[in-house]
């Protein structure tokens, strides 16, 4: 979660890395936090936090540490709000027309699933696995790219417990035959 103005123009493109200027503060409403040591005060699914500003950015975001929200300062959604906002919905956002608020936010939090799981399979991919493994991993990273592209009405139904099953098992292979790499010295 950073502080930007929501105006910034989005660029289409595969990108696992937040742009808050291109997003409408999803991640500062769609989940629900409980108080802990990451997050101050209790927030239920849906509501934005109080402290989320007009113009989404955060009141007090250079001293989420002190008012003790380090989780939104470790938090990523790897790339899910700005595609959201500028993909799924075209640039539209919940609080000027509240009727799509909730489908807005579901589609969020399965789009955060969705380029979680991305994320992992490029992570995989920078490690220069063999071809079998490689040309797995980036099928995979195909067929999510493509469904992260559904209207909202279809994304929300994604099962994404699915995917992450299918993207475990592929991080497991990949990671049984990086540790049997001989050890370079
Ligand atoms: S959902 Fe992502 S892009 Fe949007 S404000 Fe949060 S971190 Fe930034
Ligand atoms: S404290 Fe700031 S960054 Fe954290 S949820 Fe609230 S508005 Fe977002």
């Amino acid at each position: 979660m950073f502080n930007a103005p929501f105006n910034a123009p989005f660029k289409a493109r595969l990108d696992l890395e937040a742009d808050c200027a291109s997003c409408c503060g999803l991640c500062c409403v769609a989940p629900g936090f409980a108080a802990s040591a990451d997050f101050g005060l209790d927030k239920g699914p849906g509501e934005p936090c109080p402290h989320l500003d007009d113009d989404f950015c955060c009141r007090i975001h250079a001293r989420l540490r002190l008012e003790g929200f380090q989780g939104c300062v470790a938090y990523d959604c790897h790339g899910a709000g700005q595609k959201v906002t500028q993909q799924t919905f075209a640039g539209r956002d919940w609080r000027a027309e509240p009727e799509i608020a909730d489908q807005m936010f579901e589609a969020f939090m399965v789009m955060r699933q969705l380029h979680e799981q991305m994320m992992y399979l490029n992570e995989g991919l920078k490690l220069s696995p063999p071809a079998p493994i490689r040309r797995d991993l980036e099928m995979q990273l195909e067929d999510l790219e493509r469904v992260t592209g559904l209207d909202p009405e279809r994304l929300v139904e994604v099962d994404t417990a699915q995917s992450r099953r299918t993207v475990d098992g592929l991080l497991v292979r990949l990671s049984s035959h990086v540790r049997s790499r001989p050890a370079e010295s």
